[in-house]
């Protein structure tokens, strides 16, 4: 029997086959009337509720890995942008199909008042660990709060259910009068630009049109606006008592949804950029249904500049090095990386390039290590490898080595140059222990290496805990080579002792569950209030970011009405970020290179610590008094924070400038102490 539109009623009906992501032929229903497609409702399973479509979907993992966390944070930091002008109005929301609760999070951030429901129970609980609150496990249909909503978001949740119908009406009942609503779905009319396999999914039941969707929220909501973001749709709606459907609105929407379908189709399909064929017109059309072309296109261009021509100009010189026979040097390198890694392995170099003549050869710490790899090491004058915190599980993860260079045992052995380790560190958090794999390996690595170094004590202590006594003194305290930048740089700009009123801030948004131990909402705002207060004693903010995901932060500042300045360093040549660093009072960071780096320019610093690797860098220095842990009692972070800064950098100015340079000149005095070690190995 043929089925009637589930969207708009019509007889007007086809049966289709399509071939989908998971399936070869799927069966479909299309309506000829508002072009809505959807699987028959006899076919419809509850996947949600059980767990099957966590295993479908989520490759069977209970709790999501650390990339997934990562995108499903940065898509909602990119959200939380676009659909800025939409979220302004919200209040008191419900996000339904919350996930792991990244977007109501960002919500918290923005004082936002948001509650979270997720049929997944594994999914729904991840929230309390990751972020610091609770979640509903419920599907919508189920869901019965004691109070209204004023403002309800979803995103790719819609496509899923077995009755649209039933569940906006659902929606629109746990709303107040006037209570805003924001949905995102897969476009049918986009259909990822001409990707129509990947449109196609078992687990989506309702293939949305512009019309179907407004056919859908009209006799509910008053639509404010229907549009595009990226290959998805949304709709933006009002809970309107008295809404109606109007048929002319409809039309309009009916034809564009053609009009959309035959342009992309019209538009050629050309594989680009190793890209798939429907790149192409996404590239093209993208910005033009978004209605922001300039803004995307920009950003197209500034990616394509910083990935391609900034980088190779930056790598060229980099390589030349001092000139001379070629060295190989392994590190995260390019332009592109996070700040702290892209002026570390500069820094590591310029070492190298003060004291020997070379070139270089660069390679990545995460390309898999091959035959063509060692022979190429065994070609060269000495092999480097580090800085940065290299001995750590998760961020090239491997069964090789069980550490960031995935090298075996066997290639390690036949490695026969000079073979230095240079100022790497032990960045495991704590609660996190290390495999046997990692230790063995361990084992391994500081046997077959000719100069072994760790970059602080703290690390040091550590590492002598994994390994046999026998190789304890085989081990160098290598200080990171970017605290001492101002000693080995000869054509920095002179740092100035004047006041320059500028106060510059990092929060790193990576691994936080571990960072903030599920405090991260009230501590976020302590913080902010901290310099609020800094702020009106006369002080510019900056928020800086190493990577984009940490201007997370920006959202608190925003949320409370201070003012601050955004400055991005990710891309940013090593000079730039130097010339930012020096002309800043003082750095709070919670990244060890946005502490050190400063410091290596003689910035003052507070380390905003949750992690030992800061608290390492400061015992080395004898400065534990720069350091406010972020996990202390609540009702004095914010008093403890501006006090700190009070004492380094206005009541003890200048005792905190001697000790810095004194400091700073003591780590370079080690520096220069291994470099005669190393000497003795090259030459
Ligand atoms: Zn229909």
């Amino acid at each position: 029997m043929k089925e009637n539109c589930i969207i708009c009623s019509s007889e007007f009906t086809d049966e289709i086959r399509v071939s989908a992501r998971d399936v070869n032929s799927l069966k479909l229903i299309r309506c000829k009337s508002c072009l809505h497609e959807f699987q028959a409702s006899d076919d419809y399973k509850d996947i949600y509720t059980n767990g099957s479509f966590t295993k479908m979907a989520r490759s069977g993992f209970k709790v999501p890995p650390t990339e997934k966390i990562k995108s499903l944070d940065k898509r909602a930091i990119s959200r939380n942008k676009y659909f800025n002008h939409i979220l302004t109005n919200f209040k008191n929301t419900l996000e339904i199909g919350s996930s792991i609760g990244s977007f109501v999070n960002i919500l918290k951030l923005r004082g936002i008042k948001s509650h979270g429901i997720e049929p997944d129970k594994d999914y729904a609980k991840f929230s309390n660990r990751q972020y610091g609150f609770k979640q509903e496990a419920t599907l919508l249909e189920d869901f019965s709060p004691s109070d209204k909503f004023k403002s309800a978001c979803s995103f790719h949740v819609l496509e899923h259910v077995q009755n649209p119908h039933r569940f906006i009406l659902k929606t629109s009942e746990l709303l107040e009068e006037h209570a805003d609503v924001l949905f995102e779905l897969p476009s049918l009319d986009l259909h990822y630009y001409g990707d129509y396999k990947t449109n196609y999914w078992t687990p989506h039941i309702h293939y949305f049109s512009l019309s179907s969707l407004y056919y859908l929220f009209s006799p509910y909501f008053n639509i404010k606006e229907i549009g595009f973001y990226g290959s998805a749709v949304y709709i933006h709606a009002n809970k309107n008592s008295n809404a109606k459907f109007e048929q002319k609105e409809f039309n309009r929407l009916l034809k564009k949804s053609k009009l959309i379908r035959r342009l992309i189709k019209a538009t050629p399909s050309i594989p680009l950029f190793g890209k798939n064929k429907a790149f192409i017109k996404q590239l093209i059309w993208q910005p033009i249904l978004q209605n922001n072309t300039k803004k995307v296109l920009l950003k197209y261009l500034r990616k394509a500049y910083t990935y391609t021509i900034a980088d190779w100009n930056y790598l060229r010189v980099e390589r030349k090095g001092s000139t001379g026979k070629k060295a190989f040097h392994i590190s995260y390198f390019n332009l592109w990386e996070n700040t702290g890694d892209t002026i570390l392995s500069h820094c590591v170099r310029n070492n190298f390039n003060t004291q020997f003549k070379q070139k270089w050869e660069l390679k990545r710490v995460t390309e898999p290590v091959s035959t063509q790899t060692i022979s190429s090491i065994n070609k060269s004058k000495y092999l480097v490898v580090g800085g940065g915190g290299l001995l750590l599980p998760d961020s090239n993860p491997n069964n090789i080595s069980g550490w960031q260079w995935s090298i075996s045992k066997e290639q390690l052995q036949e490695i026969n140059v000079p073979f230095i380790i240079y100022a790497i560190g032990y960045n495991y958090f704590p609660g996190q222990e290390p495999s046997d794999l990692f230790k063995k390996s361990l084992n391994e690595l500081i046997s077959k290496a000719d100069f072994f170094s760790l970059r602080n004590i703290g690390s040091i202590e550590r590492v002598k805990k994994l390994i046999p006594n026998e190789h304890h003194n085989k081990i160098h305290w290598q200080p990171c080579p970017t605290t001492s930048i101002r000693q080995n740089f000869k054509n920095l700009p002179k740092k100035t002792l004047i006041k320059k009123n500028a106060v510059a801030i990092n929060v790193a948004f990576d691994r936080y569950q571990l960072r903030f131990k599920g405090n991260m909402h009230l501590i976020l705002i302590e913080l902010a209030l901290a310099l609020r207060d800094i702020h009106l004693k006369g002080y510019k903010l900056y928020v800086i970011g190493h990577l984009k995901e940490d201007f997370i932060f920006s959202i608190v500042l925003k949320s409370l009405d201070i003012p601050f300045k955004e400055k991005n360093l990710q891309f940013a040549s090593p000079e730039k970020c130097f010339e930012f660093y020096n002309n800043v009072d003082l750095v709070f960071g919670s990244r060890g290179h946005a502490q050190m780096i400063p410091f290596g320019l003689n910035t003052k610093i507070i380390s905003l610590g949750t992690h030992n690797k800061l608290k390492y860098f400061l015992e080395d220095i004898d400065a534990v008094d720069w350091f406010v842990d972020l996990n202390m009692d609540l009702a004095f972070l914010r008093e403890c924070i501006v006090d700190s800064f009070e004492k380094i950098v206005e009541i003890n100015k200048t005792h905190t400038e001697d000790r810095l340079i004194q400091k700073q000149l003591e780590l370079n005095r080690k520096n220069e102490e291994n470099f005669e070690v190393i000497n003795r190995l090259i030459n």
